[in-house]
């Protein structure tokens, strides 16, 4: 059946970073003893492909060709991961032995998907930027059904197929044999119908992103000024720490700073969406346009922090991008770890450097923070049950390098909350819906008077935009003798106050905005002396 000299030729796309760069799967037969060859592949990913495309084509009828079969996937020098090739691969083979005949123009097509045994097709990680490169290139996509709605929304002509089967007819003609997606004009693509399937049975890796969106901030009663502080920070873009002993509802207000966002841009929807994908989730219906809330615990590396590893897979700091990224229990981070954040928090980037390559991963997120006061975690509280010597107390916060701990705008006490407090009804609490509105509306403030939000303000910025009157002036020379202010302290304190002026829908800061920003700052160590 097969013919010495033949070349099969199917597109497909690399994920490189965020890119995906077209990779061509070449497929020669030729005369010689039998032999299944693959280049351009890591070894391992190579051995395990040829065992599924082997696999699929016998479990589907068709006839692995006798003689040399040769594989190649070009460009060699770009760094590829197995799964995703088995299709077009397979497909390649089935052209090259003449035992399936393009009933349509392939140049115009990719192919992606990971082949089950028995021909199934499997999901695939990073699907949505190849999506968005076929698109711009006019290019017809077959994709696993279980990525079909995650490619539909960056791609216009998207093919969903559950099995190789389906994908062989299509290509051979059938225009019914896969799920055609319909993109409506404007915006987001409407799922094809029979998608609602796949989506019902992908296996979604479960985040704790997807449980926050919906929490609302009155259901943590009391905590005023934590409160308050988070709703600056939604304003403003500030970074915050929560101080408070355990159990006193820092990780519950934590969750809550998602839903005071705006929310996302579609713009910036797809490219969340496109940084869960490659990072290796499938994009859900569910999941889309949402903020990401990303919590690691604080045994985690610096690479899965900032991102790396052999595949260069984004960090926790790129995937909280456009959302919140939470570190419960700062002092028990590496040292290391907690450094390497101090990049992304000042650029809103964070550059990978692998052996070939430097990526670049956009890192702009809300930071939130929380950590005991003392290493007992009471000091301060009521009860006195507080017992830790002061060299401990210093030696636990000292932790926090300063340049961090600088970092943070806003530090706030979250005490134990009494009982009496909890009985309280929550009716004269605000709820996220009401505040989110506030802070909307302080945003629009900011972008239109520097074009930016507050927490980006440079410094030469801030004598334009936050200039104080001469009350606001004394009251900051007071502040800076009596709490030893460093200049940096000082210009994050005239931001955070500038977004309170912008809450409160003021032209100038008053005196009343920078006392509070002040309170906001250093309200806490007071609080726990
Ligand atoms: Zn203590």
């Amino acid at each position: 059946m097969a013919e010495a000299g033949e070349v099969a030729r199917v597109a497909s796309r690399a994920q490189v970073g965020l890119g995906a760069p077209l990779v061509e799967v070449e497929v020669h037969l030729g005369a010689g003893l039998p032999n299944f060859t693959i280049v351009g592949l890591p070894a391992a990913a190579v051995r395990e492909s040829r065992k599924r495309v082997r696999a699929a084509l016998a479990c589907c009828g068709y006839e692995l060709p006798a003689g040399r079969i040769t594989v190649n996937l070009a460009p060699a020098d770009l760094p590829k991961e197995g799964g995703r090739y088995d299709l077009p691969i397979a497909i390649g083979i089935l052209l090259a032995s003449h035992q399936l005949r393009a009933g349509r123009a392939l140049e115009a097509c990719e192919l992606y998907g990971e082949l089950g045994l028995g021909g199934e097709l499997r999901a695939v990680h990073g699907l949505l930027p190849a999506a968005a490169h076929a698109a711009v290139a006019g290019h017809d996509i077959v994709v696993p059904q279980a990525n079909a709605w995650e490619a539909a929304m960056a791609a216009p002509r998207v093919a969903g197929a559950a099995h190789l089967r389906e994908v062989c007819a299509w290509i051979a003609g059938d225009a019914t044999a896969c799920q055609r997606s319909a993109k409506v004009p404007g915006g987001a693509s409407t799922p094809p119908a029979a998608i609602a399937n796949a989506e019902a049975t992908a296996s979604v890796e479960a985040t704790a992103s997807d449980a926050v969106f919906e929490l609302d901030l009155r259901d943590v009663r009391g905590q005023r000024t934590a409160k308050r502080a988070l709703t600056v920070a939604a304003a403003g873009s500030h970074s915050v720490l929560l101080v408070g002993p355990p159990g006193s509802g820092k990780s519950m207000l934590a969750q809550r700073l998602p839903g005071l966002l705006p929310p996302l841009a579609p713009a910036e929807a797809l490219e969340v969406a496109t940084i869960a994908s490659v990072g290796g989730r499938i994009v859900e219906r569910a999941n889309w346009g949402r903020r990401p809330f990303r919590s690691p615990h604080h045994t985690a590396s610096a690479h899965s922090i900032v991102g790396g590893g052999s595949r260069a897979r984004p960090g926790e700091v790129t995937l909280a991008h456009l959302g919140v990224l939470f570190l419960d229990e700062l002092p028990e981070f590496d040292r290391r770890v907690l450094e390497s954040l101090r990049e992304p928090l000042e650029n809103g980037r964070i550059a990978i450097t692998r052996a070939a390559y430097e990526f670049q991963y956009p890192a702009r997120f809300q930071f939130v923070a929380a950590m005991n006061p003392c290493p007992c975690g009471y000091l301060g509280d009521e009860s006195g049950r507080c017992h830790c010597a002061p060299g401990d107390v210093e030696r636990y916060r000292g932790r926090l390098s300063g340049p961090l701990l600088d970092r943070l705008d806003l530090r706030v006490l979250v005490p134990r909350v009494t009982e009496s407090v909890c009985d309280e009804p929550a009716a004269d609490e605000a709820s996220s819906a009401v505040l989110v509105r506030s802070v909307v509306a302080a945003r629009a403030r900011q972008l239109e008077r520097a074009g930016r939000l507050n927490a980006q303000l440079a410094v030469r910025e801030l004598a334009v935009h936050c200039a104080l009157t001469p009350t606001c002036n004394s009251l900051m020379a007071a502040s800076r003798r009596k709490l030893a202010l460093s200049a940096r302290s000082q210009h994050r304190i005239l931001r955070v106050a500038r977004t309170i002026a912008d809450l409160g829908a003021c032209e100038r800061i008053a005196p009343e905005h920078l006392a509070e920003a002040i309170q906001l700052r250093r309200g806490w160590e007071e609080a726990t002396r």
